[in-house]
This record gives C-alpha cells, sequence and structure tokens, in this order.
C-alpha cells in the first residue's frame, strides 16, 4: 500500500517506519529498497481487505496520476463490509487498477460493491494475443446503420481487413433484411468506403482476443485495457448485431472525463473530433 497511518496522518513508505493500517487498524512496516517500490506491508498475516493486490510500479503511476486524496479509498457497504478501492474520484467514480487476473467470482463481487467503477487492465502480458483490425465507422453514423460486418479473426485475414454486407444492397437477396437478420449476400471489401469510414471515425475498429481473459468480456462495468500506449483500449460491444469491438481513448480523456463526469458509464461517451 502506498499509506498508512503515522501519528494519526496519512504518510508514504520511509525506511524503517511502523505504521497502522486505515482500513483494519493493524501494525504496518515500511518496506524499502532498491528492488521494491517503497510501500507499506501488514507487520503479520491479517484478514485485511482480500481484494487487496500487491502493488507493481504499473498500479503505483496509475494512481499517481491522482491527487493524494483519491487514492487508496475506503468503501464502507450497508451491511458493513469494508473494502479499498485504488482510486475514488471526486465526482464518486471508483477506478480499480488490476495487474492480475480475476475469477468470475471476484469480478462480479466487486461490480457490486463498487457499483459506479471502471476498471483499467494491465494488457502489456497478453499484447501479442490481442489483435487490432480495420477501422469501423462511429456506430450512430448513418453509413454505420447500412453495413453489416463480418466478424474478424486472426484466423481469417479477409474479415480481419475488413469485409460487409450492405442492409440496403441486398434486399432482393433476402426481402426485408435488417441489419439483425442479414445473414448473406453480396459482401464489399472495406476499401470501396475508406473514405466515409475516415469522415465519422472516433477510434472503433474490430480486434480479436486470442485465449482472451473471458471475465472482462463478460464484466458489467466499463473496461479499459492499458496496453502502454498514450492510448487505452476499451471494450466495447459495436452494434445491434453484436459484434464486439474496441475503441481508443486517449488517457488524458479519461483523466480528464473521470474526474468531471459522475457516472462510470459517462466517461468517454461525449465525442470531440478524434486527432
Ligand atoms: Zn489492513
Amino acid at each position: 500500500m502506498q499509506f498508512a497511518l503515522v501519528n494519526g496522518e496519512r504518510s508514504e513508505a520511509r525506511p524503517g517506519e511502523r505504521g497502522t493500517c486505515e482500513t483494519c487498524g493493524a501494525e504496518m512496516v515500511a518496506k524499502c529498497g532498491s528492488r521494491v517500490i517503497n510501500h507499506w506491508a501488514h507487520a503479520s498475516k491479517t484478514d485485511c481487505d482480500p481484494w487487496w493486490e500487491n502493488e507493481t510500479l504499473w498500479h503505483r503511476e496509475w494512481k499517481n496520476l491522482f491527487p493524494e486524496e483519491c487514492r487508496e479509498i475506503h468503501h464502507v457497504s450497508s451491511d458493513g463490509e469494508i473494502h479499498r478501492a485504488d482510486i475514488k474520484t471526486p465526482t464518486g467514480i471508483y477506478i480499480e487498477i488490476q495487474h492480475s487476473p480475476m475469477s468470475d467470482f471476484e469480478r462480479i463481487a466487486r461490480e457490486k460493491f463498487y457499483k459506479n467503477l471502471i476498471w483499467i487492465i494491465d494488457g502489456r502480458g497478453f499484447r501479442k494475443n490481442f489483435d487490432i483490425y480495420h477501422m469501423l465507422p462511429a456506430p450512430e453514423s448513418e453509413l454505420a446503420q447500412d453495413l453489416v460486418w463480418s466478424k474478424a479473426k486472426r484466423s481469417m485475414q479477409g474479415a480481419a481487413a475488413g469485409l460487409f454486407f450492405r442492409v440496403s444492397a441486398n434486399q432482393d437477396y433476402q426481402p426485408g433484411a435488417t441489419k439483425e437478420t442479414l445473414r448473406g449476400g453480396y459482401i464489399e471489401s472495406i476499401h470501396t468506403i475508406k473514405d466515409k469510414i475516415e469522415e465519422t471515425y472516433r477510434g472503433h475498429h474490430q480486434y480479436d482476443w486470442v485465449r482472451p481473459r473471458k471475465t472482462w468480456l463478460d464484466a458489467e462495468c466499463p473496461v479499459y485495457i492499458d496496453f502502454g500506449d498514450d492510448y487505452l483500449v476499451k471494450l466495447e460491444v459495436y452494434d445491434e448485431t453484436a459484434l464486439p469491438c474496441i475503441r481508443f481513448v486517449s488517457k488524458k480523456k479519461l483523466l480528464h472525463d473521470s474526474v468531471t463526469e459522475t457516472s462510470a458509464d459517462s466517461i468517454a461517451s461525449c465525442f470531440y473530433p478524434f486527432p
């Protein structure tokens, strides 16, 4: 942990210091050295917050993007359960910074507990299993209403490059077809409409996550993957065909919105032109 109470004050770990845990009141010892980031650890095994994972440099760098009073914040549920969130913004959004894989059971419990929550997960360990493919037009654009995309897979190079059916062009083939029902017809390649897509583009792409960490695909709260770039990758569902997609969201945008919006779902929901 980054903070413990020393003489009643929230303090960072310094060599040789002792303090108490803000969550459980147990004794904490400062762990400082060249091989670890300075942190506090419980002096003896305790049943303090079981959801807490050991802090990595990656955790610490994320937390440090927020003011100190937003980090390691307790939340107590109505039945007295207590946990410590990585970040709680001044507008009431909880942010959990997650490095390790997580079970469905724990993911669901944490979503129920915090409710107004976003996940930021460390993607650096599975980047090679995560392909990001062609651009998609903004889902609310007129263009998008007419297109049914072939789902991209690493093993299907064509679809990964961008193939689609048009609802309007396939009414002879399948009269009355809509986006939900159209299942085939005259197939087109993205190259014919690339300019039009670029006009409406705001960060959506097809992707394939080979051997995915499935719990994140089922999450109820927004999931942002950090691959170590300036842009985070948000997992989304694109349209009424339930096409999975990702959206690039800049870290700056996420940081800005998380302290101005009051609802986790509103983060990155309001758009400015994408650079
Ligand atoms: Zn504790």
